[in-house]
């Protein structure tokens, strides 16, 4: 991006450099910013505010006292409020992608994706508002009803991570609207534009004020407050495990609801009777997609010992043929890393597995395009001694492990004491329902890579989290059930 572009796309109005309070735009109390960096130039986008606790209190405050009125509105008129916001999403996308791409570093193809996945989870629960519903329960009594409602919980606090910036978000917001929530948004402190940008949607779609407020500043000061303050009902995080048992921790003073949309570590166990063909592409865009900075990405193929050596070869024609490059470059499949650190604990991992015994079959060291660069690499003969095997590495290493029988994989693949995602490649039915029913793990991909969807529901099992996000199921976590019992028929 150049100097020009990014001055227009500072001028558009959409990128704000203001935390979003009670309706008005405010800098932090003593003035304190945060430098904004461009993971791939290294150069700075710009400053954001750094709040205190006394901000974020003073937030949590507005959308307390915003909740009243908002909570006794129709579903309606939450929908449609919504709906508009959807509407700006994708009237938008183009600018909302390139200031995903300026803060985030993803190609320019995957933040349009992001984009439009963020815009349909906002559709997905402008249409849910109104189905919302109570429920009459047969009574053993004669003389009484029972009625169940279900109400809103109150103020949300709504802490998200860098990776996906916007949808991430949009499938918190939009949930907690629609069921008469308001919320307090705290974003990543490295892409704070694309949670920032949710405060001007609530203006321009006219959702009043307090409902959605938004506050940039440290992790453990703004969530230390989010998790403090009883007035928070509800919290709803996605980032790492370890922050996440921190805020689960915090929370069980004020006994608050909690979404936990927590790390990974995928397997993706291809058989002996797996289609070839389909397996590559899937693997590719399920390991490399957003430099492999995706919570639901492979970190572990158990490849089966028939199939492993083509699979293997395959899979570095295709990755040696990636383009690597600035997001905003034509035809580039892969971007930066968030940053140097990254880019640190991802060399740490090919090193581990290197001195452990792993050939590199591609790639496994920095690119030459800069610090926050990383080549698609491909470690062959991984083993469950190493790093790579138990720990989330978050950037582009495919580690290939090999097995014999289908029990060896599947016990290999539940190795781990994450559950997000899973992924198998099998033509055979029988196994197909096996290996389902043996993965431990909150979502499974058979026969395909990419999976996320409005539709359905996002989230794991034992350390990655409790919760499910997006589907039906998604604005369940931002409702309690009331029961009311009617006597004297
Ligand atoms: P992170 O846990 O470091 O940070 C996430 C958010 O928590 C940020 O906003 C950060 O400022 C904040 N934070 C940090 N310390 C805090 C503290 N002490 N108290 C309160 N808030 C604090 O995670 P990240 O590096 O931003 O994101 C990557 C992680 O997120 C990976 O582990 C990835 O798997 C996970 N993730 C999970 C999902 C999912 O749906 N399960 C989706 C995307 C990312």
């Amino acid at each position: 991006m150049t100097d020009t572009s990014l001055e227009q796309i500072k001028g558009s109005g959409w990128l704000k450099e203001a935390n979003f309070i009670g309706g008005k735009w405010v800098s932090a109390d003593d003035g304190r910013t945060y430098e904004v960096i461009d993971p791939a130039t290294e150069k700075l986008i710009g400053r954001i505010p750094w709040v205190s606790a006394q901000e974020t209190h003073r937030a949590i405050d507005a959308a307390q006292a915003a909740f009243t009125s908002w909570s006794l509105t129709t579903a309606a008129h939450r929908a449609e409020l919504l709906h508009r916001m959807a509407k700006i999403v994708r009237d938008n996308q183009e600018t909302f992608a390139t200031m995903l791409t300026l803060e985030q570093g993803k190609p320019l193809a995957e933040a349009r994706t992001e984009m439009k996945l963020g815009a349909d989870y906002i559709q997905w629960f402008a249409e849910e508002a109104r189905r919302i519903n109570g429920e009459i329960v047969p009574s053993p009594w004669k003389d009484r009803q029972i009625l169940v409602t279900r109400e809103p919980v109150g103020v949300v606090g709504a802490i998200s991570p860098w990776n996906f910036p916007f949808s991430m978000l949009a499938r918190k917001v939009a949930p907690a609207l629609a069921a008469g929530c308001t919320i307090v948004i705290k974003p990543s402190e490295f892409t704070p534009y694309c949670g920032l940008l949710y405060a001007v949607l609530a203006q321009k779609a006219g959702i009043p004020d307090g409902v959605i407020n938004v506050v940039t500043g440290e992790g453990a000061v703004v969530g230390g407050e989010l998790t403090k303050n009883p007035l928070v009902r509800k919290i709803t995080f996605t980032g790492s495990t370890r922050v996440g048992k921190l805020l689960y921790k915090q929370s069980a003073d004020t006994m608050k609801k909690l979404s936990m949309e927590l790390g990974g570590n995928a397997p993706t166990i291809v058989f002996d009777d797996a289609d070839l063909d389909l397996v590559i592409e899937n693997a590719i865009a399920g390991k490399f997609r957003n430099s492999g900075q995706t919570c639901v990405c492979t970190n572990r193929f158990h490849v089966q010992d028939g199939i492993y050596d083509a699979f293997a070869q395959r899979l570095t024609e295709r990755a040696r043929k990636m383009k690597v490059g600035n997001g905003f470059e034509e035809g580039v499949e892969q971007g930066p890393l968030i940053n140097e650190a990254a880019v640190k604990k991802v060399e740490s991992h090919v090193q581990d597995a290197r001195a452990k015994g792993a050939r590199v079959l591609t790639g496994g060291k920095r690119h030459a395009l800069g610090a926050t660069f990383f080549e698609p690499t491909v470690l062959a003969e991984a083993t469950p001694d190493m790093l790579i095997a138990h720990e989330e590495t978050f950037g582009p290493i495919a580690a290939l492990f090999r097995f014999r029988e289908e029990q060896d994989g599947i016990d290999a693949a539940n190795s781990t004491e994450f559950g997000l995602a899973a992924y198998f490649y099998t033509r055979d039915l029988a196994r197909t329902f096996r290996v389902s029913r043996a993965i431990q793990s909150g979502m499974i991909g058979i026969n395909a890579g990419v999976i996320t969807t409005a539709e359905a529901p996002f989230g794991g099992v034992k350390d990655s989290g409790i919760g499910r996000e997006g589907s039906t199921h998604g604005v369940e976590d931002y409702l309690n059930l009331k029961y009311l019992c009617l006597g004297g028929l």
